[in-house]
């Protein structure tokens, strides 16, 4: 997607900038301007993390290193990076806190209620470039989102739309962390924005707290092969036994550490329609899913990203989360129902939701007992 460049000596780039921003917002996306150099620091902590192995299966993480620390490689002629911000919170923090604590309802990542973001954001950034084209005439230009190795998170740190809190992802202070970032490399001379460098954490350590995986093994550093959103998203395997009932009924990414931060109080409601709730997702029982055939979980999720795990990885999904789910006859005989036709994969997560079920079960029954009886006989 590149034009050729013509001359463009005589553009005033301190005003093409402004009108960059304001081109933006009229696109629902907040600019940030910086260079394609990723710091040290950064190059150094990506480093470190793969040296620990905490990149789990995603083995294209160790991959195209030179692309991902000098993103100018990506596009030849590349001098500056666009840097978008494009809000995608719908709904308010009670009413996601109230599902993900139902265990008989299912909880799906706030930014996958609508719409998949890739095709959205980069559809944003496409017309963004034309607008400029418009302006100035034909330069070099290249979307991303997400589709090619580039430190989103430094570079958006780099043009001040933000700072790395100790979960990793991006906080804007009026914006809190709801967004997705996508980047346009080109070649014009824009003037950059000041880097944020101060974290606004402080002493806090609420998301490391509260994640039910502990996958924040230390203040910036996620393990993702404990990542709930690793899990249900990126792996394909069977989960580890002893992560399965800290899953609970997340059945596809996990927003806690999200939730729980305080700069989220300042997440933007989203003007993007696209990214509004389809299909009931933000209010939807875990045994309605499970009743979904993989027609109709290909029908509902076409432009979804939950279509690209595929229909087997969200089964095995679903069976962890109605394993810890509370006992209802109801459950356990849909389980079993699906034992016949399940693929390896689903049948193991299947069996180990039936032995879940049998326990709870039990602790039902037992808690029917009157107290006098259990201490006295059992
Ligand atoms: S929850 Fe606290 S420690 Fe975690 S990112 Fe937010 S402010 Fe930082």
């Amino acid at each position: 997607m590149t034009n050729q460049s013509k001359n463009l000596t005589d553009v005033d780039y301190t005003d093409l900038a402004q009108k960059i921003r304001r081109w933006g917002e009229e696109l629902h996306l907040t600019i940030g301007i910086t260079r394609p150099v990723i710091p040290q620091s950064h190059q150094q902590a990506l480093n470190d993390w793969l040296a620990n192995g905490y990149h789990g299966e995603m083995h294209f993480m160790t991959q195209h290193q030179q692309q991902r620390l000098n993103p100018s490689v990506l596009h030849e002629g590349c001098i500056s990076v666009i840097s978008a911000r494009l809000d995608y919170w719908t709904e308010t923090k009670q009413s996601a806190l109230s599902h993900l604590q139902n265990p008989q309802k299912a909880y799906i990542s706030r930014y996958a209620l609508g719409r998949d973001y890739h095709k959205i954001l980069r559809s944003q950034l496409k017309k963004l470039a034309l607008r400029i084209e418009q302006e100035i005439g034909p330069f070099q230009w290249r979307p991303f989102v997400d589709s090619a190795p580039i430190m989103e998170h430094a570079l958006a740190q780099q043009a001040g739309l933000g700072f790395i809190g100790k979960h990793t992802l991006l906080i804007h202070p009026k914006a809190g962390s709801t967004f997705f970032l996508g980047e346009l490399l080109c070649d014009l001379p824009l003037p950059t924005d000041e880097a944020t460098d101060h974290c606004g954490c402080g002493p806090c350590t609420s998301c490391i707290d509260i994640c039910p995986t502990q996958a924040i093994v230390a203040p910036f550093t996620v393990d993702a092969r404990r990542c709930i959103s690793y899990l249900t998203i990126e792996y394909d395997g069977v989960i580890d036994e002893s992560l399965r009932p800290l899953m609970g009924n997340r059945i596809y990414g996990c927003d806690d550490c999200q939730l729980t931060c305080p700069w989220n109080k300042f997440s933007k409601t989203s003007q993007v329609s696209d990214f509004s709730t389809r299909h009931q997702l933000n209010d939807i029982s875990l045994l309605t899913l499970w009743q979904w055939r993989e027609d109709e979980f290909l029908r509902h999720f076409e432009g979804s990203p939950i279509r690209r795990i595929g229909y087997q990885q969200w089964r095995r999904n679903l069976a962890i989360a109605l394993g810890n789910s509370p006992y209802t006859r109801e459950t356990e005989q849909a389980l079993k129902l699906a034992l016949p036709n399940a693929t390896p994969l689903v049948s193991e997560h299947i069996h180990w939701a039936l032995q879940q079920q049998a326990k709870s079960a039990k602790t039902q029954s037992l808690r029917e007992i009157p107290v006098w009886v259990t201490k006295s006989y059992l």
